[in-house]
């Protein structure tokens, strides 16, 4: 039987979740910690007010609801209890993250419309209330704030006025965005947004959060189609004894909150993106130097991921070069487009300038290894 072996030295990590975390956010859950322990409620507390603070949102409008499980699991529980019976979901969709978000409705039995854009395109606001305006059974409006299919960001804060210009409830994926990518709340009308513990917070992978308008929240009492997955009573539960309802990830939230205060120390959002933007452009300039050309238009580019097609050349196979890179390590990430031959090199978790440089190196190695010469040729 087949052992899988870790070396001593973790391989970087240019993926979207799970990412490279600092040693000391690691070293945080070197402990273990009874859940219902007072000095474990204090961390729970603790969490869910600095990621009102992160949000820039205020306590007494907005709450944090932490959930168990990965970004998917906060999702399928906003979307599965926050719709009434009779509510109808529209998704504007322009890549995988918002296909599955209407997936999610669909497998919860919730009428949804996927009103769709090419992947390479952002979202149209002016579109979204059109189809606002031509189906008044709709209830909710969701978008993705970052697509980590293509790394592009798109507008939530005019998809949001719309939304609230039509009088719908808006819900926001801001999985891959959060924490990096100011967002106003309040102006965007943000009544619940998605997130998780392991992308630009930077902590390990083991539980979503949820920012929920206390407002509208209040309303889905008994919405719920799940009893693990119910947004409400796992706020009640949080509300009533700063528990949660069945058993946390403990050592994923002690490395959370270590990672909070990581992210506070580093100078916090506008720190956080301005060292992604960094990482982005040493890792652009540098692929486009080989001559790998960019999914994305240059202005479309957001800071979080990069998609690039794959070298038109009869030596490039895509697993061949990710497993070199990985035997060098660095882990790049497979694509998701549905439409080109992609990949993907994330610019997220604890990596520096000097690490995309690093990786380039190692790019360029691997082409010499498999044959290809650099720079790459349209025509090879
Ligand atoms: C990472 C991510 C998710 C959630 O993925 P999980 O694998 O369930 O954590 C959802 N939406 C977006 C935009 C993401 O980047």
């Amino acid at each position: 039987m087949g052992r899988v072996r870790f070396s001593w030295k973790d391989k970087a990590l240019f993926t979207p979740g799970p990412l490279t975390t600092s040693r000391t956010v690691k070293q945080a859950m070197l402990c273990d910690v009874g859940s219902r322990d007072t000095a474990f409620l204090e961390v729970i507390r603790d969490i869910r007010e600095r990621l009102c603070r992160v949000a820039g949102i205020s306590s007494s409008s907005y709450t944090a609801i932490l959930m168990q499980g990965s970004g998917t699991f906060g999702l399928e529980a906003t979307i599965g209890s926050v719709i009434p019976a009779g509510g109808k979901l529209l998704v504007a969709v322009n890549g995988a993250y918002g296909r599955r978000l209407v997936r999610i409705a669909e497998v919860l039995k919730i009428p949804v419309t996927a009103l769709e854009w090419p992947e390479e395109e952002p979202v149209d606001a002016g579109r979204v209330e059109e189809a606002l305006r031509g189906d008044r059974s709709i209830t909710h409006v969701a978008v993705v704030h970052c697509e980590t299919t293509t790394g592009l960001i798109n507008d939530v804060e005019a998809v949001g006025a719309v939304a609230a210009r039509q009088k719908r409830v808006f819900l926001v994926d801001a999985m891959s965005a959060f924490g990096a990518i100011a967002l106003d709340f309040e102006k965007a009308g943000i009544a619940f947004l998605v997130s998780s513990s392991n992308k630009c917070l930077e902590g390990v992978p083991g539980f979503s959060f949820i920012l929920a308008r206390k407002e509208e929240l209040v309303r889905c009492r008994g919405r719920a189609r799940s009893l693990s997955l119910d947004l409400f009573d796992q706020y009640e539960g949080l509300e009533r004894d700063g528990q949660f309802r069945f058993t946390p990830p403990t050592h994923a939230m002690l490395a959370f909150q270590r990672a909070l205060e990581e992210f506070e120390a580093e100078g916090g959002q506008a720190a956080r993106l301005a060292r992604y933007e960094r990482n982005r452009d040493v890792v652009m300039e540098g692929m486009l130097g080989m001559g790998f050309r960019s999914f994305l238009r240059r202005e479309r580019q957001g800071p979080i991921i990069s998609s690039f097609y794959y070298p038109r050349h009869p030596r490039f196979e895509f697993r061949r070069f990710y497993d070199a890179l990985s035997r060098r390590g660095y882990l790049i990430y497979p694509g998701k487009v549905a439409q080109a031959e992609c990949f993907r090199i994330g610019h997220i978790g604890r990596l520096e300038e000097s690490d995309m440089e690093g990786l380039l190196a190692a790019i360029r190695e691997v082409l010499e290894e498999l044959g290809i010469s650099v720079p790459l040729t349209e025509d090879a």
